[in-house]
């Protein structure tokens, strides 16, 4: 195979590899993650330690926090506090902001 058919049988697996990498969902927020700890994130709100979070009230999650970016109905969506990474829509963490 000459170097420029070569080339030209790589470039679509290339493009593939892209659009798969950008479909590619962003790993969990790790609740130990330093950023998690300090803000509270719990992937499960029900579980919220209302004695350390007394601002938690039932029903707030990530899924409707002014902050969440996730489409409605998606399990885990970003969030901007948490660069990179994707919180589940049934979380929460101190800086919930309740969506307009
Ligand atoms: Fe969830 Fe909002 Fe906290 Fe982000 S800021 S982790 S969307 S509760």
């Amino acid at each position: 195979m000459t170097s420029r058919r070569r080339f030209i049988a790589i470039v679509p697996l290339l493009g593939a590899t892209a659009l798969v990498r950008a479909q590619a969902p962003a790993a969990p927020v790790d609740p130990k993650d330093p950023q998690a700890v300090a803000l509270g994130y719990t992937p499960d709100a029900a579980k919220v330690d209302k004695a350390k979070y007394p601002k938690y009230a039932p029903g707030q999650s990530c899924g409707n926090c002014a902050l969440y970016q996730g489409k409605a109905g998606d399990a885990a969506g970003p969030c901007p506090l948490y660069a990179g990474k994707s919180v589940a829509a049934k979380a929460w963490c101190s800086a919930w902001v309740k969506k307009a």
